[in-house]
């Protein structure tokens, strides 16, 4: 079985309110909202997705609308920056745009590349960065994640296990470039930071981030190596749109493992995709008690 990964399947965060993250992520950043539903073990809460037109595995970027959290408190042990990737020769723009929105950004050089950073309402940090794909100006999905770590050593050798190789250094931080990468999501960060505090889990973090598993084989192999590893992976979970294993790395951070099959057009037609709640089977005969407990959005 080969084992390395395509690179991120998608990421979850957690947010708070769920018209200020559709205003934030469709209106202001571009993003298509592909799928509406809930989160399947908490289904009093919205989980949205957003992502590129079909939300193919790379692009999406989800969210858990827990308003009752606390704001998180940054530290060690999560995933300190989200970045996406916008096409060649567009930064530019993004800081026309970004400037045009009030949202304050700021241009700084990382891996000898420029990157606009920014936050979004929940204070989750984001970046661009530019990537010779896709046209025009829109988000063409991520391009990395950075997990801020007291010792990366362990969280590096799991990566390498799984098929992750040596690729840039920057000062406190290297990355990592996915085995058999994809042209975006590629990349994961690992930023050495031994004197922060604990992050505490809350609005505005980070919840897990998702690596592709090319197929049931593949995450079946994927999953044996975290179990090989020590890590106590979790059996595979359906989660409607991808099957997932999920486990905790050394540093602390929650990862999962995503199938790209079957993808987010299973329960509606991918013009209409994002617009409907959508419910997995075994919620549909709850649909008015979960439906009358949720907010609008
Ligand atoms: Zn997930």
């Amino acid at each position: 079985m080969n084992l390395p990964t395509q690179g991120l399947h998608h990421v979850t965060a957690i947010a708070s309110d769920g018209s200020a993250n559709l205003r934030f992520y469709r209106d202001r950043l571009g993003m298509r909202l592909v799928k509406k539903t809930v989160n399947f073990d908490v289904p009093g809460s919205y989980h949205l997705y957003y992502g590129n037109n079909a939300g193919d595995p790379g692009t999406a970027l989800t969210f858990f609308l827990w308003p009752d959290l606390p704001p998180a408190r940054p530290g060690v042990g999560v995933t300190s920056l989200t970045r996406l990737a916008v096409p060649a020769g567009s930064l530019p723009a993004w800081a026309e745009r970004l400037g045009a929105q009030q949202i304050p950004f700021t241009r700084e050089r990382r891996f000898d590349e420029d990157n606009l950073f920014f936050s979004d309402p929940d204070g989750m940090a984001l970046a661009l960065v530019e990537r010779p794909v896709g046209e025009d100006t829109g988000i063409i999905g991520f391009d990395s994640t950075e997990l801020r770590l007291r010792n990366p050593a362990p969280t590096r050798d799991l990566l390498l296990a799984m098929g992750y190789q040596p690729h840039a250094r920057d000062g406190k931080r290297e990355r990592l470039i996915a085995g058999n990468p994809a042209p975006h999501g590629q990349f994961i960060d690992l930023l050495t930071d031994p004197d922060a505090p604990g992050s505490r889990q809350g609005l505005g973090a980070v919840h897990h981030i998702a690596f592709r598993a090319a197929d049931d084989a593949h995450q079946a192999a994927l999953q044996d190596l975290a179990e090989t590893r020590g890590h106590l992976p979790s059996p595979v979970m359906d989660r409607h749109y991808f099957r997932s294993v999920y486990f905790r790395e050394p540093g602390g951070v929650l990862f999962e493992i995503a199938t790209d099959q079957p993808g987010f057009t299973v329960d509606e037609p991918l013009e209409t995709l994002g617009q409907a709640l959508k419910l997995p089977p075994p919620l549909e005969s709850r649909r008015a008690e979960i439906e009358a407990k949720l907010p609008p959005l």
